[in-house]
């Protein structure tokens, strides 16, 4: 009797035995095949994903190709110039004036190229005044408020040497500049008293911080554009961009190439620099787009008047 109950215990082990080994082949297994299935299925997501991306760059790269051949058809046409009138750079100071002509009968017949530098005065206005007397060129700084003697010192400069003074707002703060109308009117007789009681002279020209363009102001840039044009003050945009302002150090030679490499397609050009502390390429750059505009066909650099044809990126009309 007994031995009959030992013999059937050995048999139930035995039987536990088998299941456990046959659990233990076959858990492992079912794992393996669990995870190659969910693996196989993931892999499928992602192949589908990449396609998708692959499926959209596709569409991206087209549309940009269509662009490019778009724009490749309508292949831009050089600026037709007349020819200068008067040879004003042969000419003297006493020659010019006994003419007494508007510049626009003086330089008419030139491709007009204006070198603008927003946001100074900073470290670098000196160097920048410095390479412009050099090769005897007159620009045009927008300027902002900045106090202390040596800002004072680099208006003073920019007038003396015969430079066209803009506005550039008092701050640079758009929150502030382009809250309302009443701050924007308000920053804008600021800026140009200051600039009017450390120079002497009336500001009538601005630019606006980002362009009358810029997407910042939550206003409508338009209403801004009426309340300057209440005052009697003229804004200016422009139409080449050195890019300076793209990357924190832009490289010499790309801003070279960015300010002159389309002047030929434009009768009148306003090129965009940036006169700021860490702007150091656009220092170093400057000589050489200076030599560049020089040596084209009928071309004179000049500074921002009264005459000068206002560059507009919106119209104040509609
Ligand atoms: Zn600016």
């Amino acid at each position: 009797m007994d031995n009959d109950k030992r013999q059937r215990r050995i048999k139930r082990l035995k039987k536990e035995i088998k299941i456990i080994l046959l659990f233990l082949i076959i858990f492992p297994w079912v794992i393996v095949t669990v995870t190659a299935v969910n693996n196989k299925k993931l892999s499928k997501e992602n192949a589908q994903k990449e396609e998708l991306l692959n499926q959209y760059l596709e569409q991206m790269e087209m549309l940009s190709t269509s662009y490019e051949t778009e724009e490749k058809t309508k292949e831009p046409e050089a600026a037709v110039l007349q020819g200068p009138k008067y040879n004003v750079e042969e000419m003297t100071k006493e020659e010019i004036e006994a003419l007494s002509l508007s510049d626009e009968e003086l330089y008419d017949g030139y491709r007009k190229v204006y070198l603008t530098f927003d946001d100074g005065p900073s470290s670098n206005t000196e160097a920048i005044l410095d390479i412009l007397k050099e090769y005897d060129v007159k620009a045009t700084f927008f300027v902002i408020r900045r106090e202390g003697r040596e800002y004072e010192e680099l208006y003073r400069r920019i007038v003396g040497e015969g430079h066209s003074l803009g506005m550039h707002s008092c701050t640079h703060v758009y929150s502030e500049l382009y809250k309302d109308e009443d701050s924007f009117l308000e920053d804008t007789k600021r800026i140009r008293d200051f600039l009017y009681l450390v120079t002497g002279v009336e500001s009538n020209i601005y630019r606006f911080p980002g362009g009358s363009s810029n997407r910042v102001s939550t206003i409508d840039m338009r209403k801004f554009a009426s309340l300057l044009e209440n005052e009697g003050i003229e804004y200016f945009d422009w139409n080449v961009s050195s890019g300076d302002a793209s990357s924190p150090i832009l490289s010499k030679s790309r801003i070279v190439s960015n300010a002159t490499d389309n002047l030929e397609y434009f009768s009148e050009a306003m090129i965009l620099f940036h006169d700021t502390a860490s702007k150091v390429s656009t220092v170093e750059a400057l000589p050489e787009i200076i030599e560049k505009i020089k040596s084209m066909d009928d071309t004179i650099m000049l500074p921002i008047t009264d005459e000068t044809n206002p560059i507009h990126h919106i119209s104040v009309d509609k």
